[in-house]
């Protein structure tokens, strides 16, 4: 990997605490692999609760130095991190497909996406306002000014081992918050690289740590217990997200959570057939159906389901499997052998139960990690694929008679995070819009993420939003003002 690099001294293997770069005590270290070829890339520094207690002091003490930096200030430091990362867009890519597997096209994308955080969120800097409202008595004026939440705990995945990040750490910073990051042991290069670019940008010394490390468990502990840290922001599966939630009651945190989701595509037979056929197979396809918005449930109504199966599975067999650094492969490896397995046992209980292959169905030849790009189609909602998110190259299309139908099954889960239809009817694309229980819905159009809107979800999906004037608000307190005596 050190070859591949323009700038090999962006490729780190130890924790960033305090602005030093930190091996563990016991010179523990962990191997990163390769996903598509299973070789070892790096050797970690096995960080534990000792060293996130000690990143956590620092983050305290930077606080309160870091708060009081003008916005402007702030907001220049996020600007020159922004710019030094698109500068690095390149190396960036390169390490994150080596250790996410990610095809070197979506991890350029990614790397742009990622930025784009920092970009929107060092102008926001400048625009976090307060208010003066106005008073219940002739001597008194009420104001409201925003203050930092203090120092910030984040927990991050490896599906996006940059933008998950971004959006988290560059809202903290703008806010005037420190932060401790602790990223995915799958994918710790992208985020050590991050850091030692926000470095060089002049971010000061313990305003964003890094603590790398595999027990997840402790670290998350340390984190939630601490009565230092005032804010955990984590994205990853619902079940982790419920405990953070349950460990930081105990302190009474800020809590945002960006959880599991089961997206339906809504396809109505008045749809642009082609736009759609598209639509389904970025929302599925993308990062290798790796991602929390990924088209988990595509339903289809009966009058168009033969034709769409058909002009669908058509489009998914010209997919090219094969390890992301090469450009031509289209799609990557899935994360872990684990995961191939779990998304193969969701398929074998669907055609345990009758769902029918249109293609692919099986792990692929290509490597330990691969899974073929699937469809399958005649599912019920009694197979699993209807409730649990796949996390891999899996579309089940389901089939609808009614609008209602079609609504009652979209909503039919604990999850509400991404929703999208194709319509070209405006009262239907309102009458459903609103009666879809998701944070987010795409209208005919599938890519609807970036920086500039509020990325989140209701029910298990989660709470608080990431990006956009919404995405600062979850590092803010606001603080009341009661002047008398005037
Ligand atoms: P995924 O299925 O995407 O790996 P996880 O929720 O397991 O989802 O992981 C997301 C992040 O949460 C990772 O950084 C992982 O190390 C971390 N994590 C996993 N278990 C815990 C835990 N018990 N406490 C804190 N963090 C955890």
């Amino acid at each position: 990997l050190e070859q591949k690099l323009n700038d090999p001294s962006l490729l780190k293997q130890a924790g960033f605490i305090n602005g030093q770069w930190v091996n563990a005590k016991d010179g523990k270290t962990f191997e990163v692999f390769n996903p598509a070829v299973g070789e070892v890339i790096a050797n970690v520094a096995d960080l534990g609760t000792k060293e996130t207690l000690q990143a956590i002091e620092a983050a305290q003490v930077a606080f309160d130095d870091w708060k009081v930096v003008p916005a402007k200030q702030r907001s220049s430091l996020l600007r020159r991190w922004f710019e030094l990362v698109l500068d690095h867009q390149e190396d960036l890519a390169v390490i994150m497909t080596f250790e996410q597997g990610k095809v070197i096209a979506e991890s350029r994308g990614e790397i742009a996406y990622g930025a784009s955080y920092i970009e929107w969120f060092a102008e926001e800097a400048k625009r976090i306002y307060g208010d003066v409202l106005p008073s219940t008595s002739a001597d008194r004026r009420s104001l409201v000014i925003k203050q930092p939440v203090g120092v910030v705990g984040a927990i991050t995945p490896w599906n996006f081992p940059n933008a998950m990040i971004t959006r988290k750490v560059a809202p903290a910073l703008a806010a005037g918050c420190t932060i401790v990051l602790k990223p995915a042991a799958e994918t710790p290069l992208s985020a050590l690289a991050l850091a030692e670019l926000g470095r060089r940008a002049g971010i000061p010394a313990g305003v964003f740590n890094v603590v790398v490390g595999t027990d997840a468990k402790a670290i998350g502990a340390e984190l939630t217990s601490s009565s230092i840290v005032k804010k955990i922001t984590f994205t990853g599966s619902t079940a982790v997200g419920k405990l953070l939630m349950e460990q930081s009651a105990k302190t009474v945190k800020k809590t945002s959570m960006e959880l599991g989701g089961n997206a339906p595509v809504l396809i109505f037979e008045d749809a642009d057939l082609d736009k759609a056929v598209e639509g389904a197979l970025v929302a599925k396809f993308r990062n290798a159906g790796q991602t929390c918005i990924c088209a988990n449930r595509i339903l289809v109504q009966d009058s168009i389901y033969e034709e769409f199966i058909s002009r669908f599975t058509a489009r998914v067999s010209e997919f090219v499997l094969g390890d992301g650094v090469s450009s031509t492969s289209t799609m990557g490896p899935l994360i872990s052998r684990k995961a191939v397995a779990g998304v193969t046992s969701l398929v074998d209980d669907a055609v345990s139960q009758g769902a029918k292959i249109c293609i692919g169905g099986s792990a692929s030849n290509n490597g330990d990690h691969f899974f073929q790009p699937t469809v399958l189609r005649d599912l019920n909602t009694s197979m699993r694929l209807a409730k649990e998110e796949v996390f891999g190259p899996v579309a089940p299309v389901f089939m609808f008679s009614s609008e209602k139908e079609a609504v009652d099954m979209a909503n039919d889960t604990e999850f509400g995070l991404a929703a999208y239809m194709y319509t070209k009817d405006h009262s239907r694309i309102w009458r459903v819009g609103e009666a879809l229980e998701y944070g987010m819905v795409g209208i005919n159009e599938t890519a609807i993420s970036s920086e500039m809107i509020p990325f989140g979800g209701v029910k298990e999906s989660g709470q608080g939003r990431e990006g956009s004037k919404y995405g600062l608000e979850d590092y803010l307190e606001v603080k009341y003002f009661c002047l008398g005596d005037i």
